[in-house]
């Protein structure tokens, strides 16, 4: 399939690679020239300016920072639909705002296109490896669509309902991960201070119901789980500053439509003190340096 690729950053970089890996014909744009011609040494090849690109496509693919990238970029004046094929199968992959997916996802429908929001789970080492977790808005049949190309990029690929929905579902389960991460530090914290060896607990949580993801596979302590990026002094991993961002997103999300999220807002307090202490581009799991008193804002 020819696929427009837009935005070859961290993540974008990696998924595009693995689409040409797949055997896709992948027309690689972004604001950085450097950035395509990485994606051009990994089997993609530059487009000749974005119009020319996009009409040419029979599917877009978007891995942007925020909203306002991603309706720029489809919806903005020289924007890609005002330029691709009719039927063209649209899919953004970015974490944004649910209100930006739906706007955008409404715009295209109204243009003649078919829109999917699919923000994934997973860092870059899931990117390159091609095992992201895509959550996939849209109606049933441009899921399926979506789903042929997205299975050269992920392992799971979930339909979690109509446009907006797939941003729905990465936000509430990244503000899970942040109180489960948050959770896991304050009792391995607690733990040490009542005599208890980081590993001596973790041998018994990870048995009993104090057991999650936070602990097993990213522990926040160092030693028990020799990957995780407590062991190499937090380095990333997911960054802080990723987590905060969503932790923003599902409070205003939180807001509107008027959930209690106390833990969600307590969390994105915590993660905004590590912004303010300048210690944002640590692992989102360095939340331990702030339990134990390390970090000071
Ligand atoms: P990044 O900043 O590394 O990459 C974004 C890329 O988009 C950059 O190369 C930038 O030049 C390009 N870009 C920006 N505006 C553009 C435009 N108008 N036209 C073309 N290119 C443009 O970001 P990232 O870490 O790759 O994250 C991308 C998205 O994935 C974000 O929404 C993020 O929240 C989400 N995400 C990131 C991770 C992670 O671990 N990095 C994990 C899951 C989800």
């Amino acid at each position: 399939m020819k696929i427009l690729f837009i935005g070859l950053g961290h993540m974008g970089s990696g998924m595009a690679a693995n689409l040409a890996r797949a055997g896709h014909d992948v027309i690689a744009h972004d604001l950085s020239d450097a950035a395509v011609q990485r994606a051009v040494e990994a089997g993609c090849r530059a487009a000749d300016g974005l119009a020319g690109a996009a009409g040419e496509a029979e599917a877009v693919i978007s891995m942007l920072p925020a909203g306002r990238h991603v309706r720029d970029v489809y919806l903005g004046e020289a924007g890609i639909a005002t330029r691709a094929r009719q039927g063209t199968l649209f899919i953004d992959c970015s974490t944004i705002d649910g209100d930006s997916a739906i706007a955008v996802g409404e715009g295209a429908k109204a243009r003649g296109f078919a829109f999917v929001d699919a923000p994934v789970s997973g860092g870059t080492a899931a990117a390159e490896a091609g095992t992201l977790t895509f959550m996939v808005g849209g109606s049933t049949a441009d899921f399926e669509r979506a789903k042929e190309v997205l299975g050269a990029m992920g392992k799971n690929i979930f339909h979690a309902g109509g446009v907006g929905a797939g941003q729905a579902a990465k936000i509430c389960n990244n503000m899970l991960l942040a109180i489960s991460m948050i959770g896991t530090c304050e009792a391995f914290n607690l733990a040490e201070k009542l005599g208890l060896d980081a590993q001596t607990f973790f041998d018994i949580s990870s048995k009993a119901s104090g057991q999650c993801w936070s602990m097993t596979s990213y522990c926040p302590a160092p030693g028990p789980v020799p990957g995780a990026p407590s062991n190499r002094d937090y380095q990333p991993g997911f960054a802080a500053a990723m987590m905060l961002k969503d932790l923003r997103l599902a409070h205003n999300a939180a807001e509107k439509a008027k959930a209690a999220t106390p833990l969600g807002t307590l969390s994105e307090s915590l993660y905004t003190m590590m912004e303010a202490a300048g210690t944002d581009d640590l692992d989102f799991s360095g939340v331990m340096k702030l339990i134990r008193g390390d970090l000071k804002a």
